[in-house]
């Protein structure tokens, strides 16, 4: 299978370091705030790899770090005492409320759990090891209390976004003073008394800048060179190009093979921003538009490709993602009493190879799903020219469910008829048998006006909800 490799901008073949074992790191959350669409696009989009990968057979050690210090604002704020303040609640406690909003959100989007999702305060110590073995080989320096990176002793640095140092110099952000050149970054900060977040270390008391923790968990519980790291594409510079400065000048090993990152989401063509207003948390989403019209908005996109979330593109995913679902009940209730069709087989595996060619060319999802869709009219055709068994549906629903374990979109609950509903069905379903079609009619839109749609097929009406 081939990747797109950030670091190489090409799509490589991917050849994991062991045979049969993939070693994943993916960037996780800040935990400052609810998970908003944008984060929710990039952690799908690793689920979808994670579960794709396993899909092929392979064994994957998936981690995704769990960020609750260090992530400091343009102006020097930890963003986690700010959101603490604003809750008016103690830290530790609105830490600890923001991991399991983060894990709910992930469960209401489908999203499996990662193999490890290590939280940076628990892993200070191994930081500082990092920080003290990059003081040693000589890629970092000690100042008033900092611990800066020294950039112009990593020979390669940009190599992943591919830009000069010059040039990243002046797109850092951060100032601190006493560094020996503007794009030095910091490994150790000192720490103001009133902190509540701070260690002791061998340069004073303080905690660790972003980027160290990435480096040294990803180093920690996977082993170099990772296979895949991960990311939203704004993760590119600083924060990746940091990740791999510190791994490589600690540990003398390469750091990361291939290098993923997912493209941004618009909402009615805007940058989602705070200051704009336009932010809009993963959970009112499904609130809102329920899990799978979501999940499947978010996944059926390339993930390279940049998505716009609007009203109607939401709504377009929902009645694509139910068009699924009910073919899949359909093809689970129907008992049809034909011959065992050999097409239908031949397109279920046409299907199956089509499938996976297209996610192994880099996730290409929406060819993926081009091709089951296919196969849905495919059946759908069959099934009303009665040309198909009860044999050949149940294979078609077992191949829809092995999909399903890489988009994780159709399972639901069928949900209560109301008796209303019920009566009017099987009202209609007497008019129609004396052939009074006009009053048939004329419930189908009675239905329809309460929300249900009536499809009559050989062997009866079915039901689904509008
Ligand atoms: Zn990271
Ligand atoms: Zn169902």
């Amino acid at each position: 299978m081939k990747i797109y490799n950030t670091i190489t901008g090409k799509k490589e073949e991917f050849i994991p370091r062991e045979k049969g074992n993939v070693y994943m790191y993916v960037c996780g959350p800040t935990v400052y705030g609810l998970m908003h669409i944008g984060n929710a696009r990039t952690f799908t989009t690793f689920d979808i790899v994670y579960r794709y990968l396993k899909w092929k057979g392979f064994k994957v050690n998936y981690v995704q770090n769990i960020t609750d210090v260090g992530h400091l604002t343009d102006v020097g704020e930890d963003r986690i005492m700010n959101g603490a303040k604003l809750m008016g609640m103690k830290v530790n406690d609105f830490v600890n409320l923001m991991i399991k909003d983060y894990f709910e959100d992930l469960k209401s989007l489908n999203i499996l759990r990662p193999d490890v999702s290590p939280r940076a305060s628990d892993h200070i110590q191994e930081m500082i090891e990092t920080i003290k073995k990059l003081i040693e080989n000589g890629y970092a320096y000690e100042s008033k209390g900092y611990v800066y990176f020294d950039i112009s002793k990593f020979k390669n640095y940009g190599k992943l976004s591919r830009q000069n140092p010059e040039y990243l110099e002046k797109q850092r952000r951060e100032t601190h003073g006493d560094k020996k050149h503007e794009g030095d970054f910091v490994l150790w900060f000192p720490a103001p008394d009133d902190y509540p977040l701070k260690w002791n270390s061998p340069w004073g008391t303080g905690f660790p800048g972003w980027h160290i923790e990435c480096s040294t968990m990803s180093s920690k519980y996977l082993g170099l060179p990772l296979d895949i790291h991960g990311g939203g594409k704004d993760l590119i510079f600083p924060h990746h190009e940091d990740e791999i400065a510190q791994a490589e000048g600690a540990t003398e090993k390469k750091f990361c093979n291939y290098w993923m990152h997912g493209e941004f989401i618009l909402i009615n063509e805007e940058k989602m921003a705070k200051s704009v207003g336009n932010v809009i948390s993963a959970r009112d989403a499904v609130k809102k538009y329920g899990r799978n019209a979501v999940r499947y908005f978010l996944i059926s996109s390339h993930y390279r490709t940049e998505i716009n979330l609007t009203e109607e593109s939401i709504i377009s995913a929902r009645n694509t993602v139910n068009k699924l679902i009910d073919f899949v009940d359909k093809v689970k209730e129907l008992n049809p009493k034909g011959e065992y069709n050999n097409s239908i087989k031949d397109k279920i595996n046409e299907t199956r190879k089509k499938f996976e060619e297209s996610m192994d060319d880099d996730f290409n999802m929406p060819l993926s799903l081009a091709a089951i869709f296919d196969l849905v009219s495919n059946v759908n055709k069959s099934i009303d020219e009665k040309n198909v068994s009860k044999e050949n549906l149940e294979e078609v629903y077992e191949a829809m469910m092995d999909f399903d374990k890489v988009l994780a979109v159709l399972e639901h609950k069928k949900g209560e008829l109301p008796k209303e509903i019920s009566d009017l069905i099987m009202k209609r379903e007497g008019c129609r048998k004396r052939g009074d079609f006009e009053a048939a009619d004329k419930i189908r839109r009675e239905l329809a006006e309460k929300g249900f749609l009536v499809e009559d097929t050989p062997e009866g009406p079915r039901w689904k909800k509008i």
